[in-house]
């Protein structure tokens, strides 16, 4: 059942509540949402609810109708993020992991790890305990298999996956991986999956060859009930009459699933079909329907493969669909999961001047449920504290005060263009680093209160730039409604709230709708739907050095100024070209208080290993000045 504890309850009563379920039998799962704190409670006795509706501080007892009742959404509303290693699973973004069926040699593993790596995935694979259709097949090196994924995967830098056939295992291959895995053919394998649950470790749960839907769902349900919640699903083809393919991808399963339950749910499009030239467009067909990653086998001579060669794609093929996934993304308004990924909590706190209460808290300009919110999302984390500002100023100011660790601030606009406002900034914050970039599309939909109709909406409220970037849909639609611009788009959502008419609605994105509990009465309005917003991540110098420790950077913002003579500028880009550094954005600005004068923003790529300190230091001999404002990984 769920409890949904009043909001101010006091911890003597939640503890209260708790040790009454308790000793009722249950098991108690206390789940802080973002609107509202609940129990779940799990058990096999069965107690009369209006027991634990009477409880000092309980709103609410809702029993769960589903036979799985951890993993279903009635009880947890909010997506479940897995974390691997360092690597992130579910929400908007997409992880890939990758590597051969099985770890055939220390070599072997090396080689791939490197290239899979090198093409953008996330998490290796490969197994060690092969589960074979046939006793005389290759069985897999066991411990010594998982040895070497161990070491490939320190080597890259990437978290492990490899599968577990053997409750008894379980203890030993703690020390050498990251994620269990859960083969399809063992999915109802009870022992098993008690056995791994109790390691409280991620689990990728396979759905069995011949499992419904709800099965699966039950088979999470043991691994979460054993004690992880750190479960994700996948979906790896089903058997039905079709032969022409190894099994039968049930795409479908992926909106199902998600609707179901709050694990993130990916697909494993190799055992799928069996056949490498089916694998990319499948893993297509599996992330547009939704799926939260991909799990693919890849090989660097898959003619040679101990298992599975058939399906195992050359890296070639794999760096390919990485890059058609690259594109995807951005279509189904999500992003590849990159590794290392940036926790603003894992930061260590001794080396950076700023109080520890801000390391978590990431400052943005505008109102909760921005595109800059759903910026630091995608670049933090599900959980970091965000800091609305008032303006971009004020973003500034809060890292400078320490109020905030970071701040997020927009840079360009793919239709709109840069925004200069920030760039000055940069050049007036010395102390201020950029450390990271983060681009999002920008899908706007129209949002107005719950049971508000379309065709009744009289004023429509947005930022300009919202109101125009619909301008199509404005005319075509909403012809009866009136455009009426507002400072902030989130902050359109807030003020249709506070009016309570149903007849406003406002121009927003998702998050705003979310966060004011508004209902979207239309989605991906924009007329121009390649429409994206690239960040800057900012930061205190000091903190700068820490935060770049953990990323590989490839890009580096620059401001300068020449001198006033024929040539200057085009010398000091002459400089670039002469190293090899691709100049990836200019933009000139003027310069306060020297009329007809400006300074110079470049980006610009850093080329091979020490080329960019060079070109520095020649840039430095023939600029006024020049500021480095800071070094970054750009992914375009
Ligand atoms: C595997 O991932 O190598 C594997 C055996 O998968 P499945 O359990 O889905 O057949
Ligand atoms: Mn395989």
């Amino acid at each position: 059942m769920i409890i949904v504890l009043k909001q101010q309850i006091s911890e003597k009563h939640k503890e209260a509540i708790r040790s009454f379920l308790v000793e009722k039998g249950y098991t108690v799962k206390e789940i802080i949402g973002q609107e509202e704190t609940i129990f779940g409670a799990v058990g096999q006795s069965t107690i009369d609810i209006r027991e634990v509706q009477m409880l000092e501080g309980v709103a609410s007892v809702v029993p769960i109708s589903k036979p799985y009742k951890l993993a279903s959404r009635e009880l947890k509303k909010e997506d479940t993020i897995v974390t691997v290693g360092n690597v992130k699973i579910g929400g908007n973004r997409i992880a890939i992991m990758a590597g051969p069926c099985a770890v055939e040699s220390r070599e072997q593993i090396m080689t791939i790890a490197a290239s899979v790596r090198e093409a953008g995935a996330v998490i290796l694979r490969g197994g060690a305990f092969k589960p074979r259709t046939s006793p005389y097949a290759f069985q897999g090196l066991g411990e010594e298999g998982l040895k070497y994924l161990k070491e490939a995967g320190q080597a890259y830098g990437m978290p492990v996956t490899t599968e577990i056939v053997n409750p008894s295992d379980a203890p030993m291959m703690t020390k050498y991986i990251d994620m269990f895995q859960i083969g399809a053919r063992n999915m109802q394998n009870f022992e098993l999956l008690k056995a791994v649950g109790k390691t409280g470790m991620p689990v990728l749960l396979k759905r069995g060859l011949c499992a419904t839907i709800e099965e699966w769902l039950m088979a999470a349900e043991y691994l979460m009930a054993s004690g992880t919640d750190q479960v994700v699903l996948c979906e790896r083809g089903i058997r039905t009459y079709e032969r022409a393919t190894r099994n039968t991808l049930d795409v479908s399963a992926i909106p199902v699933v998600q609707k179901m339950t709050h694990l993130p749910v990916i697909g494993d499009p190799s055992h799928a079909t069996g056949m490498r030239d089916m694998v990319s467009p499948m893993s297509l067909a599996l992330i547009a329907s939704g799926a939260s990653g991909l799990i693919v086998e890849v090989h660097n001579n898959p003619e040679k493969a101990f298992s599975d060669g058939p399906q195992s794609l050359y890296p070639s093929q794999f760096e390919k669909l990485m890059r058609d996934l690259q594109a995807l993304s951005a279509v189904v308004g999500k992003s590849l999961e990159r590794i290392p990924r940036l926790q603003a909590s894992s930061l260590p706190d001794a080396q950076v001047a700023v109080s520890a209460s801000s390391d978590l808290i990431v400052a943005f300009q505008g109102e909760r449920g921005a595109y800059s919110e759903l910026a630091i999302r995608r670049a933090f984390d599900e959980t970091t504290q965000v800091l609305p500002c008032p303006s971009f100023s004020s973003v500034f100011d809060a890292v400078m005060q320490g109020k905030a660790a970071y701040g997020m601030i927009p840079v360009e606009n793919t239709l709109g263009g840069t925004l200069y406002e920030n760039l000055d900034l940069l050049d007036r914050h010395p102390a201020i680093q950029v450390v990271g970039e983060q681009q999002i599309r920008i899908i706007h939909n129209l949002i107005a209160l719950p049971g508000a109709k379309k065709e009744e909406i009289r004023e429509i409220y947005s930022h300009p730039q919202g109101l125009a970037q619909c301008a199509q849909f404005l005319q075509n639609e909403m012809a009866h409604a009136q455009a009426i611009p507002f400072f902030d788009t989130a902050g359109a959502v807030g003020h249709i709230k506070q009016v309570g008419d149903t007849t406003k609605a406002a121009i927003a994105g998702v998050p705003a709708a979310k966060v004011h509990g508004m209902e979207i009465l239309q989605e991906g309005i924009e007329s121009n739907s390649r429409n994206y917003t690239r960040f800057y991540i900012i930061c205190r110098e000091e903190r700068s050095a820490v935060y770049r420790s953990s990323v590989a950077v490839n890009r580096a913002s620059l401001n300068f100024t020449v001198p006033d003579r024929p040539g200057s500028l085009f010398e000091a880009l002459l400089v670039l070209t002469k190293h090899g550094l691709n100049m990836k954005k200019l933009e000139s600005r003027p310069i306060p208080g020297k009329p007809w004068e400006y300074s110079f923003f470049v980006e610009t790529e850093l080329g091979d290993a020490g080329a960019f300190e060079t070109a520095l230091e020649e840039l430095k001999a023939l600029c006024h000045s020049i500021r480095v404002l800071g070094t970054f990984t750009a992914n375009h």
